[in-house]
């Protein structure tokens, strides 16, 4: 299945300086996670849709992409997303959280899958940013307990009212677990020098 591709303009491929082109990607992004939270962050859905952004020679996003069939959930199984088939564009990828808007131990584990780098996910409030540009193919030494510890800590703080209110201190409270211990694990058990990292902007 093809999946649909959004606004194919050209990036500003004739800058070559560093700090411009690096502010003009920053701006290229926001404007496309704009854009998707306008068309899928609603009311009306409830469910979650995955995509990736369209990229041009230069890494500069110039659009993103989805699965058209998005609307089909049933096929896709509870409210989630699926990425299989949807395009490979780019390795800059994102989804949408209607509801809860923190990662779920899922979305953590799946940086670390094919040489993803970039995930985003987009909720009403604002978007994770998660990264790792390396990748690791056998996810034993993560502490599935003790991650899923600190989201439900996330969900169970009374600021977050369940995980769907935005709290700027319980998301930095988890941003910076989450950041410590998968580090620890990434630099001590799996002996790599590349590093995870997690950020909620808005
Ligand atoms: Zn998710």
């Amino acid at each position: 299945m093809e999946s649909e591709i959004k606004k194919q303009k050209r990036g500003s491929s004739n800058i070559t300086d560093n700090s411009y082109s690096k502010s003009l990607q920053t701006k290229q992004l926001l404007e496309n996670i704009k854009e998707i939270s306008d068309k899928f962050i609603k009311e009306d859905i409830n469910y979650e849709i995955c995509g990736t952004f369209n990229l041009d020679s230069d890494n500069n996003i110039i659009g993103y992409s989805y699965n058209p069939e998005y609307k089909i959930k049933e096929k896709f199984g509870r409210n989630s997303c699926t990425y299989d088939n949807i395009k490979k564009l780019s390795n800059k990828l994102w989804h949408t959280h209607p509801d809860k808007y923190y990662p779920s131990y899922e979305d953590i584990m799946f940086i670390f899958n094919k040489k993803r780098e970039e995930s985003y996910i987009i909720s009403r409030y604002g978007f994770f940013k998660i990264t790792f540009t390396s990748y690791i193919e056998d996810l034993k030494y993560f502490d599935k307990i003790k991650i899923n510890k600190y989201l439900e800590d996330f969900y169970r703080c009374p600021r977050t009212e369940r995980g769907r209110t935005y709290d700027k201190t319980a998301i930095r409270k988890l941003c910076k677990r989450l950041y410590n211990h998968i580090n620890n694990i990434i630099k001590n058990k799996y002996k790599m020098d590349e590093r995870f990292r997690i950020s909620f902007y808005n």
